[in-house]
């Protein structure tokens, strides 16, 4: 396994892991794909990422599990993200033919491997039971899109083998599971990894930022979201569950940049018409803020591009 480690993503988790998310990186089916969208992770601007990468003959660390890769919004924070080589409009002859068959047989080795570690059954969830928030097991990002409706992304296709991909998965089940990756941020009460740089810090109000679902960027601008979404949490009992709670649309935040995604940029399947109005943040006012340039609303994703940004 080859490493190309992305500057995009969370360090640590703010949940634990419990699913493991399937994804198609949209790209041609050759052994060097897997370490080409690592190069392409590997740019600050790229502001996506995923856990690993496998092609037909490599697979590729990009983010280590236990930091928050960010490529399924509603399924970064517990979710592992595997990009597989390929695209999601491939026919069923087209999952069937050797170059798929060589990048299904890698990915289920990781997905195995996930599965053993971190103690996830090997079987796809039920809509209800990724939308439960405690429910272990495999999703793929068209059902993350489709249960948490902050993306439009359908990878990995209508035609990905489900059947197929988990019977390769149970084959290479190891009989002794890897060493799972040590968590940065152990799960135990949230008031406790609060205050991280003091009271104003910029980790403390990024912390606040994501307990809040306002754009995580540190900084409070005035008037402030994150004090508006504070004061609405203060009188919902919304706030009791902050690591399970919907997170804000996939919009990241105001700067262009991190609306994209690599899926985007190679002819990403169509987002979905149905999907194309993202739900607005549950703490915003109808009145727009009158200043706050990084808590503006973002303007919308240039044609062919669709979100994928770091949220949760
Ligand atoms: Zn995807």
């Amino acid at each position: 396994m080859s490493t190309i480690y992305s500057p995009n993503k969370y360090e640590g988790r703010i949940s634990p892991i419990r699913v493991i998310v399937l994804h198609t990186m949209e790209t041609d089916e050759d052994g060097s794909v897997a370490e080409a969208v690592g190069n392409y992770f590997a740019k600050p601007t790229t502001q996506a990422s995923a856990h690993l990468g496998v092609d037909t003959d490599s697979t590729c660390r990009y983010v280590d599990d236990n930091d928050t890769a960010w490529a399924a919004p509603g399924a970064n924070a517990d979710g592992l993200q595997l990009e597989m080589a390929g695209r999601a409009g491939q026919t069923t002859g087209q999952w069937d033919d050797a170059s798929s068959q060589a990048i299904l047989t890698r990915g289920a080795i990781e997905v195995a491997n996930w599965c053993a570690a971190y103690k996830i059954p090997a079987s796809y969830l039920t809509d209800a039971q990724l939308a439960d928030g405690k429910t272990k097991g495999i999703t793929t990002h068209v059902q993350v899109s489709r249960v948490f409706k902050r993306s439009t992304h359908w990878d990995p296709g209508p035609n990905f083998p489900v059947n197929f991909f988990l019977t390769l998965v149970h084959a290479n089940l190891p009989a002794t599971p890897p060493t799972p990756a040590k968590p940065k941020y152990p799960a135990k009460p949230f008031v406790a990894q609060l205050t991280v740089d003091g009271i104003l810090g910029v980790r403390t109000i990024a912390r606040w930022q994501q307990i809040l679902h306002t754009p995580v960027d540190g900084v409070i601008s005035r008037p402030s979201l994150l004090i508006r979404a504070s004061s609405a949490a203060s009188r919902s009992p919304r706030t009791a569950s902050p690591v399970r709670s919907p997170s804000p649309p996939c919009s990241g935040g105001s700067t262009p940049e991190r609306s994209r995604c690599p899926r985007s940029t190679r002819s990403c399947p169509t987002p979905r018409p149905s999907s194309a109005s993202l739900p607005r943040l549950p703490a915003r006012s109808s009145r727009p803020p009158r200043t706050a340039r990084r808590e503006a609303a973002p303007s919308p994703a240039p044609s062919g591009w669709s979100r994928c940004s770091p949220v949760w």
